[in-house]
């Protein structure tokens, strides 16, 4: 299989350079830019950070999304901490290109017209990763469908349905009328694994899908991959046999009845994206053995999760790294060399990362933090399992830390899906908690609206990262993939990826796993007590190896180029030497 160059997708898009793409990746969320509100949270970003490393690795790859025009919401929090949300439309107008053929598909038995705007994701060699929206707000479409592509998960099953339909089957139809035809498509999580229908369909040359041949389900499945993101089975993207014959019709609902896609009287969608792959993959290793221990008829590989460096590295350390590590940004294999930078060098530049914190803190929420203080960072999404409130389950006793120590300040950011009562009751109740903590040595902020740069502001800018989910609903977690190129160690219980990135006293600190969680909170204040307060406060030059080791060991893996390559050679093209070849990192090759 010969690999292209570049691809001049940049001038008007012509069918041989579509041609050229080999990969198509499909995701219902993806975080391409700060100023489009085109994500939620983890995932996204994740989709968002391999098109990067797409674009670096010269990888030919198209993306595909739909534009959620309204966004994902902005997160307002009353002083009392009561969450609200407010849409977040944007304007795909100024920001993309609208691309000229349409696709027809069918929902509840109407055509429903879908149209494509694109963007380009540019690599650090100019090599471009086109990006496509999917967007129904056309003319001819019916009032309810012109309001499918608005809503990141918002709306009920229904209306999340008839998105997979239009994300799946809409996205393979679009991809086709652009004369693209990939080799590969990569269903990031279950809400893409309709694409498989898409396939299906053109197999059979729009014949009947219950006629579908052993043959033609193969040939779908020799060319789909699969990510699965939910460590446990109530997480897994489900609707019932009602709703799927009533959006995607009868022969269509039969067809995934027949293929196995069906799961205690639901279609379900990894089980769709199960049937369907050739490759399975969870995105930690323990999220690999869970998800075996779940489907185990499927063989499930894992690929550990990374983040794109050079897109959350803050700036003064990128501009360190760049004298001392070249071609860090092209191959981010290179963050390993940061061990031979000094680590008074990696602690000066993290100053400037916390002064940066600081100065949002003061000027969102008016409270002053001080720079010499120990500064904890605490942000993802309010979800029950992450136990944001661990930290507070024995206040008088972290009282009496930051007192003894000097001081301790705590910043705080996250949002409860609109629908997640407990996920706001937590926000309310870490704000009291809040309230009621802070004295001369403790000072607690909650940050409202967490999104990118705040994400990249406070993973930069604290001194440790915390982390307190409840084992094993991490599946991975990527926050303190982004802390640790920071030079910022990690608190967190052993989950997802921190059982591979935690080396103790070295690259963080774990908190003691136990049935009970007054148990875990006590381990997570002795890990503060006796080992990061008096390292912190009292062995300043210890603390900056420990930055420096986060940076180079966990830097140079947690990244997503290793992730990518580990895709291209396990998952996109196994055993194609010619192909591996061309991804392999070159400091393997160079002697
Ligand atoms: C990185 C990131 C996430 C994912 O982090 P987790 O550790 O998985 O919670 C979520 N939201 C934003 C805005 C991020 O930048």
């Amino acid at each position: 299989m010969a690999i292209t160059g570049q691809l001049d997708l940049a001038s008007e898009s012509s069918r041989d350079d579509w041609k050229k793409i080999q990969i198509a990746y499909f995701s219902m969320e993806i975080a391409v830019a700060p100023n489009m509100p085109t994500y939620s949270g983890g995932l996204g970003v994740l989709a968002g950070d391999t098109l990067r490393s797409a674009a670096d690795t010269g990888l030919p790859l198209v993306a595909v999304t739909l534009l959620h025009r309204k966004g994902y919401f902005h997160q307002h929090l009353n002083t009392d901490g009561v969450q609200t949300e407010e849409d977040e439309p944007w304007k795909p107008e100024t920001l993309l290109q609208p691309l000229e053929p349409l696709a027809a598909i069918t929902i509840q038995g109407r055509p429903v017209m879908v149209r494509a705007w694109r963007t380009d994701i540019v690599g650090t060699d100019g090599h471009i990763v086109p990006v496509i929206f999917l967007d129904t707000d056309l003319d001819p479409n019916d009032i309810w469908d012109r309001q499918l592509t608005n809503h990141l998960y918002g709306g009920d099953t229904f209306y999340r349905l008839c998105q997979e339909t239009v994300l799946g089957i809409g996205g393979i139809e679009i991809l086709t009328a652009l004369g693209c035809q990939p080799t590969v498509y990569h269903m990031n999580e279950g809400h893409a694994a309709l694409l498989t229908i898409g396939l299906l369909q053109q197999q059979v040359a729009d014949g009947n899908l219950l006629d579908a041949t052993q043959d033609d389900l193969d040939a779908v499945r020799a060319q789909c991959v699969f990510t699965t993101h939910t460590p446990v089975p109530a997480g897994h993207d489900r609707f019932s046999l009602d709703q799927a014959r009533q959006v995607l019709g009868e022969e269509r609902t039969q067809a995934l009845e027949k293929f196995g896609c069906c799961h205690d009287g639901m279609l379900n969608m990894t089980y769709v994206a199960l049937r369907f792959s050739r490759y399975v993959n969870g995105v930690a290793m323990q999220h690999g053995r869970v998800s075996r221990e779940m489907f185990p008829e499927y063989s499930v590989q894992a690929i550990t999760n990374g983040v794109h460096a050079a897109t959350w590295i803050q700036p003064s350390l990128q501009a360190l790294l760049d004298e001392r590590v070249s071609s860090w940004r092209r191959d981010n294999l290179y963050l390993r060399f940061a061990i031979g930078i000094a680590p008074s060098e990696i602690r000066s530049r993290h100053l400037d990362a916390k002064r940066k914190l600081i100065d949002t803190v003061r000027e969102r929420v008016g409270v002053t933090l001080q720079e010499d203080k120990f500064t904890i960072g605490f942000a993802r999404r309010a979800a029950a399992y992450k136990r944001a409130d661990m930290l507070f389950s024995d206040p008088a006793r972290l009282n009496r830390l930051a007192e003894e120590y000097g001081g301790i300040q705590i910043v705080y950011a996250g949002k409860a899906h609109p629908h997640d009562q407990v996920g706001k009751a937590i926000i309310h109740h870490v704000i009291e908690a809040s309230a009621k903590l802070t004295s001369d040595h403790i000072r607690i902020v909650y940050l409202e609206n967490y999104e990118w740069d705040l994400g990249a502001i406070l993973t930069a800018g604290a001194d440790l990262w915390l982390n307190t989910p409840r084992r094993p609903y991490e599946a991975s977690g990527t926050s303190g993939m982004k802390a640790a190129m920071n030079g910022v160690p990690s608190l967190s219980t052993l989950d997802g990826w921190w059982i591979e990135g935690c080396i103790e006293g070295a690259t963080g600190w774990a908190i003691v796993e136990s049935e009970d969680e007054v148990q875990e909170a006590e381990s997570l204040y002795d890990k503060l007590e006796n080992e990061i307060l008096p390292l912190y406060y009292h062995y300043p030059d210890r603390w900056a190896e420990i930055m420096r080791m986060a940076m180079a060991i966990n830097g140079s893996f947690f990244n997503t180029h290793r992730m990518l390559y580990q895709y291209v050679t396990n998952a996109y093209f196994p055993g194609d030497a010619p192909l591996r070849r061309k991804f392999q990192p070159e400091l393997v090759l160079t002697r």
